[in-house]
């Protein structure tokens, strides 16, 4: 397909899976206190796509998020890179919301301002990470957006990711981080340290992978 149409394909998919993922439900419990689950974000054609766990450790720190991303583009001098979560939902450990009253489960507790309702202040909630059954709940909307797109690298980051993703593509290997692995239609999926540990010399280890999967290509 031409690349016009192919992004106007894209974009009409991604827009249709993202409404979904607007509505969804899935996980009753972390609806409480988000705004809105997180969305990827970058080129709609991409050659590589960036997977984190969840916004928590990401895109909230924005600042990180740049660094890591201009720090890949400019190793690798790529500009169609595109970011996505594993989980949308951001879950959070709250004080002031375990001690209410269950008739408050699964109503709204945050508005448009991310005040609590419950406090008036600003939300306090701690993000943590996603329990086994959030990712396995979220997880087909990542291997949907992976379709999608159809990047040729997928760079997975944290233990968790990879082992979730390589699963659901068929490989049950042990991972170790830096390790590369092919799916059935060839595409490229490298495990790397998460976004606290990524440091200049993974992206220096991420490029002797690349360059050794276009040698063979
Ligand atoms: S985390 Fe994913 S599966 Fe769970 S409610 Fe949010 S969008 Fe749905």
């Amino acid at each position: 397909m031409a690349s016009d149409g192919r992004r106007e394909q894209n974009i009409r998919l991604i827009i249709e899976m993202e409404d979904r993922i607007a509505q969804c439900k899935r996980c009753k419990s972390l609806l409480s206190c988000i705004r809105k689950p997180s969305m990827g974000k970058g080129d709609l054609e991409p050659d590589m796509i960036l997977v984190f766990e969840n916004e928590s450790k990401a895109a909230q720190n924005s600042d990180k998020l740049l660094e890591l991303r201009e720090m890949i583009k400019s190793e690798f001098n790529a500009s169609k890179i595109y970011h996505t979560f594993m989980v949308r939902c951001q879950p959070k450990a709250c004080a002031i919301r375990s001690n209410t009253s269950c008739y408050l489960e699964n109503k709204k507790l945050i508005d448009r301002d991310y005040k609590c309702l419950l406090s008036g202040k600003s939300c306090e909630g701690i993000p943590i990470k996603p329990a086994d059954d959030n990712i396995i709940h979220c997880l087909p909307f990542l291997l949907e957006e992976l379709e999608i797109l159809d990047p040729r690298i997928v760079i997975l980051f944290g233990d968790r990711v990879s082992d979730f993703v390589l699963k659901s593509y068929g490989i049950f290997k042990e991972v170790n981080t830096g390790d590369a692995f092919y799916d059935s239609i060839g595409r490229l999926f490298i495990a790397v340290p998460s976004t606290e540990e990524f440091s200049i010399e993974e992206c220096h280890k991420l490029r002797d992978h690349i360059l050794i999967d276009e040698n063979l290509a």
